[in-house]
């Protein structure tokens, strides 16, 4: 296993909760640097104003992780591409459809390697549901993803934006889920899009699919909404053909079936996010899973919109 040097671009809320810790404690990589445009520090490592300046000092620099907003990843991700290096990608992976696969093409051209990341897919019920409904029809699905965007996006004015996605910020965690438990195709038949008077991105969402995983007709539904105050939501619960109920709770971690609990872990999303990317890295592949983004783009393309209350932090 070789050690990789890697930069943060964007030193922002999931930088410090995930991305600093998680790189400390894997051996297979050495934080080399930071960029950052309101110049945060970090012991022991160079702070840059601008990627540019980041690869002039650093021109061995293996890897970049970037974490800013996804409006202005497709640049910031080409930039790193050009200058040689491999890239991480925060989810969303850019703001629009083309601008990823763009991104795949150039790593693909350079022989980089491309990770984008959908951290909800490494939580240690994930796996397990996956596992229990390979080969099953589906007789029902609900996702339920309902949390408050003041107590997880404080002051973030970027979701509110175009680019931005609104609650699909969170609720593409949950169609991350879907694709990755189940392998078939999923599409969006319906959505109703709800925004803020004052915003330009929806603060809730309700989507209806159809999906050949599924038994004819069967409901299928995922209800995403940023108002939620009190106990968040972020449950998946799937009815098989055969009878059995499988509930993902709390994003993921926790997995129980039929009622009762048979997966509970803690979360370890980045690390185990960081050791696929070392794995990538080492075999020189790119990962680039642009299902659960192709719902979104799908619910935006057919969704209904609805004009609710000004939202004010
Ligand atoms: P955030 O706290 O707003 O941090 C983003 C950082 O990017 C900013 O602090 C800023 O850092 C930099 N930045 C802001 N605008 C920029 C621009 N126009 N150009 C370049 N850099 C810019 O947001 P976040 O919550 O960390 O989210 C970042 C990404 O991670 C999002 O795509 C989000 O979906 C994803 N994510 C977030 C969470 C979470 O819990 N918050 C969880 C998983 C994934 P500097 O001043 O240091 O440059």
């Amino acid at each position: 296993m070789s050690q990789h040097s890697i930069a943060i671009i964007g030193v922002g809320k999931i930088a410090i909760d995930q991305h600093l810790p998680v790189i400390a404690k894997n051996p297979a990589f050495r934080l080399a640097a930071l960029v950052s445009q309101r110049g945060v520090q970090q012991p022991g490592v160079p702070t840059f104003a601008t990627p540019a300046e980041l690869y002039a000092a650093l021109p061995d620099l293996d890897a970049v992780a970037i974490c800013t907003p996804p409006s202005v990843r497709h640049a910031v991700a080409l930039e790193a591409l050009a200058a040689g290096k491999h890239v991480m990608l925060e989810k969303p992976p850019a703001p629009t459809v083309s601008e990823l696969a763009d991104l795949e093409r150039h790593a693909g051209a350079g022989k980089r390697v491309l990770f984008a990341t959908w951290h909800s897919q490494y939580n240690a019920g994930v796996d397990e549901a996956r596992r229990r409904l390979a080969g099953q029809k589906i007789a029902a699905l609900a996702i339920t993803w309902k949390e408050d965007v003041k107590r997880w996006h404080p002051g973030q004015e970027w979701i509110w934006q175009p680019g931005g996605f609104g609650v699909f910020d969170p609720g593409i965690n949950a169609l991350s889920i879907l694709t990755r438990i189940v392998p078939e195709p999923f599409f969006v038949s319906a959505a109703k899009l709800v925004y803020p008077a004052n915003r330009d991105t929806p603060i809730a969402a309700s989507l209806r699919f159809s999906s050949t995983a599924a038994e004819p007709g069967a409901p299928l539904t995922a209800e995403f909404d940023w108002r939620q105050t009190g106990d968040q939501t972020w449950t998946i619960e799937i009815r098989t053909a055969a009878g059995s109920v499988l509930t993902l709770i709390d994003g993921g971690s926790k997995l129980a079936v039929d009622g009762t609990l048979v997966v509970s872990e803690p979360m370890a999303e980045y690390e185990a996010i960081y050791a696929r990317f070392a794995g990538l890295l080492d075999r020189g592949e790119s990962a680039v899973d642009a299902a659960p983004f192709h719902l979104v783009a799908d619910a935006m393309l057919v969704g209904a919109r609805e004009t609710t209350d000004a939202f004010d932090w």
